[in-house]
């Protein structure tokens, strides 16, 4: 509506008008069509996802608040779910194949696959592009992935889906006009969600390379331990 006003059609019939929509959906938003024409873009690397649930016999009650999850974490093509023949949908077939496909791997690390749960659970990882950014539009904002979607290798999306909320919600508090506050807080999220995109692809790119992986990764985490906590959690 030229009043920067949107009127939402529910699946269920339900319709309304909006001052202000806001994109929190996700990786694959819809919202985000209205302000960008970005599209994710698979980033080379799929993960199989694996759990381990109620682990230690010894204290149930501790055991059952926690799981281990495990990411298998390999270079493939775009549609390798269908193109490898893993038979996701059986999973102790998908485990005997996902066995075979590593046979050449330690079997201290094989004994993840033989033991984890029985449900293997495929995913592409996609990405926006680093430094994505878009002119303000009146009556729409984007938060979280919807916003700046990147591989996990920062383990940052969750921090700044929840910073991106903060710094909404200060925005409008402290503006004058719905338009302003809008802009105020693109201008807020852009620097940072760059730089952990930033990360997250050199990351990726370290972690999930021919050569020392291993090595350069436990330096990685090492270094990031001696570091502490990161100095720049200004709100
Ligand atoms: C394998 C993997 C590992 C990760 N590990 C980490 C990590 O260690 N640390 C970290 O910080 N981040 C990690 N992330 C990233 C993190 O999960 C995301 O950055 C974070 O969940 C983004 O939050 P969000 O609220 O923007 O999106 P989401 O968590 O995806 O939430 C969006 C919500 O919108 C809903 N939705 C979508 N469309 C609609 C619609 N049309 N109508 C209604 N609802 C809708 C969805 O159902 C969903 O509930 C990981 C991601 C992956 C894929």
């Amino acid at each position: 509506m030229s009043s920067g006003q949107h009127t939402l059609i529910f699946d269920n019939g339900v319709t309304d008008i909006a001052d202000l929509v806001i994109g929190a959906d996700g990786a694959r938003s819809c919202i985000r069509s209205l302000v960008s024409s970005a599209m994710p873009q698979y980033c080379g690397v799929t993960i199989v996802e694996i759990q381990f649930i109620f682990v230690d016999d010894r204290h149930p009650e501790i055991a059952k608040l926690n799981q281990i999850r495990v990411y298998i974490t390999l270079r493939a093509p775009e549609n390798w779910i269908v193109e490898s023949g893993i038979a996701f949908d059986q999973p102790e077939q998908a485990r005997k194949d996902l066995l075979r496909l590593f046979a050449d791997w330690d079997n201290s690390l094989l004994n993840f696959i033989h033991f984890c749960d029985a449900n293997f659970i495929p995913r592409p990882l996609y990405t926006l592009p680093t430094n994505h950014r878009w002119e303000t539009h009146p009556g729409v904002i984007l938060l979280g992935d919807a916003a700046h979607l990147m591989s996990p290798f920062a383990g940052e999306g969750v921090n700044l889906a929840m910073l991106d909320a903060t710094k909404l919600a200060l925005a409008i508090t402290n503006a004058d006009d719905l338009k302003q506050a809008i802009h105020n807080y693109e201008q807020k999220i852009f620097p940072r969600a760059a730089k952990a995109a930033e990360e997250s692809s050199s990351n990726l790119d370290l972690f999930i390379s021919t050569g020392n992986a291993g090595k350069i990764a436990a330096e990685f985490f090492k270094k990031l331990m001696e570091s502490g906590p990161p100095k720049d959690t200004e709100i």
